[in-house]
């Protein structure tokens, strides 16, 4: 039996020990708030400290990616981290993103750095706008981030920015993402995985939907082979330069036929919690066996589905899950406005079948909670 201990404790440890139990695989957890290694899906009970975890660990792996560098750094003095220290940090610093991205000729949006006023309007020269600005660190669910659509605001926005890099007490300096506002047509994501011999194995390209920054719906269906193709490069390319191993998500803007990176994930991600109804093997199961060195797992598509993430809300009613291929997975976590507390999978034979069972669905959730769903399930419909 291999041990794994992830560092962090929330809901993708928790579904990563879900998936990894039937493969007889230990999962433990680092939980970075109480310093304590516990059990994902029971954190009650402590399993000692990091060095302990270490010790007791034979591969260490992350579930997000502002781990503290130090963490960082005496995990992978133990020679266990999958993916690499690097790796996981590219992800949780945007200016060491870009330059992975340069660097491997990814195509993303035209950006700038900044870090003083001069910066701030060299960047607005260069980009002009509208200019999404970025926080280099610490940033998720669209949060520490400014929008610039006209020049009034331009001295508040600088203003407020300039507060938040002081105020900033990060380990690395924090600084600031200028990036071109990208008139998309609609955002998609590429989860993917490679195993240390370099194998690669990608899912199907998701289309991701968001509601006040967050991550709503994804939908994974049968996709144009080209864009899949065009992802599924960028995908080698990122990966080989990294020698990553592991689960990465890419996420993408979509301009006509072209992809433009926005970010990258370094673990398993949010758009990719559909495959465990709607793929043959999950993102969850294809990471440990990537970690673990052991044989991917096909990703191929097995039917379309959709993840609809339950935000803020503790409680839905019962009768969804007597919807025909409808399940459930709840995180455990107590409920704050914002926050991801569990999500909902849905299945199809067909799209058409699919957007029904959407539509069942969205009678008897809370529209204030769910508010596109209905308007998702019929564009479905009309596809
Ligand atoms: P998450 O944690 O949900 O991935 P995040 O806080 O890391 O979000 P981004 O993914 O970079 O931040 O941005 C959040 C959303 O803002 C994007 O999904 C997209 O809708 C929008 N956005 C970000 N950058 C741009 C851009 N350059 N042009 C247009 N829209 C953008
Ligand atoms: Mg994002």
């Amino acid at each position: 039996m291999k041990k794994v201990l992830v560092l962090g404790a929330g809901q993708l440890a928790r579904m990563m020990q879900l998936a990894g139990t039937p493969l007889n695989l230990d999962i433990k957890a680092f939980d970075v708030r109480s310093g304590k290694v516990v059990l994902p899906i029971a954190p009650h009970h402590a399993y000692g400290d990091l060095a302990e975890g270490i010790a007791n660990a034979d591969v260490i792996t992350a579930e997000f990616e502002h781990v503290a560098h130090d963490v960082l750094a005496e995990c992978e003095r133990s020679g266990k981290l999958y993916p690499t220290s690097e790796s996981i940090k590219i992800g949780g610093d945007r200016r060491l993103e870009k330059s992975l991205l340069e660097s491997c000729n990814a195509a993303n949006a035209k950006h700038h750095f900044v870090n003083t006023k001069e910066d701030f309007d060299a960047a607005i020269s260069k980009l002009s706008l509208p200019i999404i600005f970025k926080s280099a660190l610490e940033g998720y669910d669209g949060k520490g981030q400014w929008r610039l659509k006209s020049m009034e605001q331009a001295e508040q926005v600088w203003l407020e920015m300039a507060e938040f890099i002081s105020a900033s007490t990060t380990q690395v300096k924090q600084g600031i993402i200028a990036e071109r506002m990208v008139p998309f047509d609609r955002e998609v994501s590429l989860v993917g995985v490679r195993r240390v011999n370099g194998d690669v194995a990608v899912y199907p390209l998701t289309e991701n939907h968001h509601t006040n920054g967050i991550l709503s719906v994804s939908l994974a269906a049968p996709v144009h082979s080209t864009l899949q193709e065009q992802a599924g490069k960028v995908f080698k390319a990122l990966t080989d330069k990294l020698n990553y191993v592991g689960v990465m998500a890419i996420e993408f803007f979509q301009v006509g036929d072209e992809l433009l990176v926005n970010e990258i994930a370094p673990r398993v991600h949010n758009s990719g919690h559909w495959t465990q109804q709607g793929a043959d093997t999950c993102q969850f199961e294809n990471h440990l066996r990537a970690i673990c060195d052991l044989p991917l797992g096909s990703t191929a598509l097995v039917r379309p589905t959709a993840m609809i993430n339950i935000i803020g809300e503790d409680t839905i009613p019962d009768n969804v899950i007597a919807i025909p291929s409808v399940s459930l997975h709840w995180y455990n976590k107590s409920k704050r406005a914002g926050r991801k507390m569990g999500h909902i999978n849905v299945s199809g034979d067909t799209e058409q079948q699919l957007a029904e069972r959407l539509l069942a669905l969205s009678v008897y959730l809370d529209e204030k909670a769910f508010p596109d769903l209905a308007e998702f399930a019929l564009s479905l419909i009309h596809i």
